[in-house]
């Protein structure tokens, strides 16, 4: 399982070629395990760190999230910093701002004539990616919005999913990314952009 933690620090401070980090840089353990089939209220413990993979516009490498167990059933809890999303090589930041670039320059070509300039390997494959994954992902984010306390946007009435989209990224830039990628995947337990086909 993985929780995300809103963090003004740069990536390059989470760099795994750094000795482990002191404690301050990743948020307390949770005083109750969040697994459904256990929820007892124990302190998670210490239990090391994974590297992953990460690229933005002022880094590339790996990073060290911290990883917690819960002593009653053994399972863990990853928390990662909101600059990243949970399976994406690329941080919040480039995904979302390279497919706003996309729209308000009015193509993906250009968008990644631009981003490719700033950010390592990003290619229009990717902008394209990332943008058909935010349209197609319209249902469960706006699901997601809604559980989120409070509510912070009203999207539901956009008709098309490319307005929609639209709309979701003004809304979320710039100032509130980071905050909205940790408050959607600590909320639903999935991220924005991990696909979900809400149609029943
Ligand atoms: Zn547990």
């Amino acid at each position: 399982m993985q929780y995300l933690f809103y963090t003004d620090k740069p990536p390059e401070v989470y760099s795994a070629e750094l000795p482990p980090q002191d404690d301050s840089l990743y948020p307390p353990p949770l005083l109750k395990c969040p697994h459904r089939d256990c929820h007892m209220p124990v302190r998670l413990e210490k239990h090391g760190y994974y590297k992953r993979w990460l690229v933005t516009e002022t880094f590339q490498g790996r990073i060290r999230i911290r990883r917690y167990v819960c002593p009653v059933c053994g399972k863990t809890v990853s928390v990662m910093p909101a600059f990243c999303i949970p399976y994406f090589q690329y941080g919040t930041a480039v995904i979302v701002n390279s497919v706003w670039s996309s729209f308000e320059s009015g193509s993906v070509m250009q968008a990644a004539r631009e981003w490719s300039q700033q950010v390592p390997g990003i290619t229009r494959r990717h902008i394209t990616y990332y943008r058909g994954r935010m349209c197609k992902n319209r249902q469960f984010i706006q699901y997601g919005i809604n559980a989120m306390p409070p509510a912070p946007v009203e999207l539901g009435r956009i008709p098309g999913d490319i307005e929609w989209t639209k709309r979701f990224l003004c809304e979320i830039r710039p100032q509130n990314i980071l905050t909205f990628n940790a408050d959607f995947q600590n909320t639903t337990r999935s991220s924005f952009m991990s696909y979900r086909n809400m149609v029943a």
